[in-house]
């Protein structure tokens, strides 16, 4: 039976994982992919952290993945001092690259918003949300410039302050001009996967994958996109967004905050079901172990919230504050990874027969079903997958099977994407010409990883080598 755990964990580094050795440390702990969030940090000190991972994975022999995850349209306050609001209160809101001065009444306490052209884009009765949701107003009047809003859960407006506007239909696509800089850096630094805040919809997704290629001059070995759904608009659009993604992000930070705090949790299993028919890889992400940035041990209900994230099969779990700022981060590695140790040894992981559903009918769901299947009946040890874009590979974890799913390739960021993909480890083959030749090395390679004896039997799954599209042809019981 499988020792080592197969739901992956994202780390968010930081000032807290910001030395090579504590990065090691994590590692070690289980952390699979390391996050850099580009809405904190410079790109001197974030840059410093890729070079780390980059170092450590190289060192270590591990496909850690690197993770830059873009800030996005996140609009900020814009108060030259506190502004305190109360309950039943009307303030003017206004777009803060416009003169305030041309704004009408000074009596009125005045909020600005850090977006050009922002006030065109909410309309009256849309709520508007300032610190987390914290502070709520109600537009009911609008300017040219300038809107007016009901004060309805009242506080102290501060500077730089997160907002959300769930019902505006914002006309800001979700690459803004910081994101431009950053993304060119991330690319320079040759990341694995771009993480896209606010996504609103497919076409979004789709002129950014260009946007990559353009900047990097190739079409091909480009990083993968993870969608953030974290919006109103993201949840309207999930079909479309799931088909132009490599990768979502159940980001319920925001999510709980642009929707009911209460739907979080169903939408979460929605999406990862949504994600798991599809083969693509998803993350559940924010506040898991979030009391571990103050102390040693989480609560109860946090160790409920991932052992239940492993069982709604996600492919992986994320740490955000917890270690890039708090002040246990390597003991909140250790924490995730007991959990999910725990809950994929009891039985409610496994995934119900027929849970997938699958009525494409498509020769590669088929042999990576036939593959699964042939993997119980004959006792074998594991499946391997020859996979040249990994497609192969997430058509194999997604059956989640209790033996290793353990994938060839002879891609290089192939072997560093599949570091979010559930149960899947990668090695690196050179190019084989013939089917013999991918088997005879596939062997090999798991021979002297000391991962196989001779007599034991493995499912190989393949295409047909060289073969230009991924298609998944032949399923074989391998004996060693
Ligand atoms: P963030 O995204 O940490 O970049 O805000 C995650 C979330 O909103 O949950
Ligand atoms: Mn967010």
């Amino acid at each position: 039976m499988n020792t080592t755990k197969r739901t992956k964990i994202v780390a968010t580094l930081g000032p807290a994982t910001g030395s090579k050795e504590k990065i090691r440390e994590i590692i070690e702990l289980g952390v699979n992919v390391a996050r850099i969030n580009f809405s904190h940090g410079t790109h001197e000190s974030n840059g410093q952290i890729i070079d780390y991972v980059k170092e450590l994975r190289q060192e270590m022999g591990m496909a850690v993945g690197i993770m830059a995850d873009l800030q996005g349209p996140r609009i900020r306050t814009v108060v030259d001092e506190d502004v305190e609001i109360e309950k039943g209160e009307r303030i003017y809101v206004y777009d803060s690259s416009v003169e305030k001065s041309e704004i009408l009444n000074p009596e009125i306490k005045i909020v600005g918003l850090d977006w050009p052209g922002i006030v065109a884009d909410i309309e009256i009765g849309n709520d508007i949300l300032i610190e987390d949701g914290l502070l709520r107003i109600n537009v009911v009047e609008k300017g040219d410039n300038y809107l007016v809003a009901k004060v309805e859960d009242g506080g102290v407006v501060k500077n730089h302050k997160g907002v959300n506007i769930p019902d505006a239909k914002l006309k800001i696509g979700a690459v803004t001009e910081k994101d431009e800089v950053d993304l060119k850096f991330a690319l320079g630094k040759g990341v694995d996967f771009v993480a896209l805040s606010f996504v609103a919809n497919a076409a979004e997704i789709i002129a950014t994958r260009e946007k990559i290629k353009k900047m990097l001059g190739r079409d091909e070995q480009i990083p993968l996109i993870v969608s953030k759904i974290e919006r109103k608009e993201a949840i309207k659009n999930i079909v479309e967004i799931i088909k132009a993604t490599d990768a979502v992000m159940v980001a319920r930070g925001d999510l709980g905050i642009e929707m009911e705090e209460s739907k979080v949790v169903i939408y979460q299993k929605e999406i990862i079901s949504r994600c798991l028919r599809n083969a693509t890889p998803v993350i559940v992400a924010t506040q898991m172990l979030n009391s571990m940035i103050e102390n040693p041990r989480p609560t109860r209900a946090e160790v409920s919230d991932v052992s239940n994230a492993v069982i709604d099969h996600t492919d992986s779990v994320m740490l955000s504050g917890e270690t890039a700022n708090g002040k246990y981060p390597a003991e909140a590695v250790r924490v995730m990874r007991d959990i999910i140790l725990k809950t994929e040894k009891s039985p409610f992981d496994i995934l119900a027969h027929g849970f997938l559903g699958d009525k494409s009918h498509t020769v590669s769901a088929a042999i990576a079903h036939s593959a699964h299947e042939l993997l119980k009946d004959t006792n074998s040890k594991a499946i391997v997958a020859a996979s040249t874009s990994g497609f192969s590979a997430r058509m194999v974890a997604r059956h989640r099977p209790d033996r290793p799913v353990w994938v060839m390739t002879n891609n290089e960021s192939v072997h560093y994407q599949m570091s979010l993909v559930w149960g899947v480890e990668t090695f690196v083959l050179p190019e084989c010409r013939t089917l013999d030749e991918l088997i005879d090395r596939s062997i090999d390679t798991l021979l002297k990883n000391n991962l196989v004896e001779p007599k034991e039997r493995v499912i190989i799954v393949a295409g047909r080598p060289g073969a230009l599209r991924e298609h998944m042809s032949l399923v074989k019981v391998e004996e060693v």
